[in-house]
């Protein structure tokens, strides 16, 4: 399972040293170490993925997020046709800082 790049954050802030907390193993120990800028500890990350698999789960949320993924979709699709020059040399950026992963696009 990837971190979440916030969880990736906090480990790079607080130098890998995780601190246990009384707290820790529920959403709010997440919540006290990101904002404490230090390491989340495996407990708390796994805590925070069920809360946010949970959250997703829900059909109200799942519908909005397919509503903004959708949304956001098209005014890209927009955006492409009204400035492909700038739209191609933007994804060109993006994809040289986050190459394509080869193995993984070989196996799908
Ligand atoms: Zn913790």
């Amino acid at each position: 399972m990837p971190e979440t790049v916030h969880a990736e954050a906090a480990r790079e802030v607080g130098g890998g040293r995780v601190v246990n907390r009384p707290h820790c193993g529920t959403p709010y120990g997440y919540k006290l170490h990101v904002d404490s800028q230090e390491p989340t500890c495996a407990a708390c990350r796994e805590a925070r993925r069920k809360q946010m698999a949970a959250y997703r789960s829900d059909p109200s949320v799942a519908a909005l997020i397919a509503w903004e993924s959708r949304t956001r979709y098209a005014a890209l699709r927009m955006l492409a046709r009204r400035y492909p020059a700038a739209f191609l040399q933007i994804l060109d950026e993006v994809r040289a800082a986050d190459p394509r992963p080869a193995a993984e696009a070989e196996a799908a």
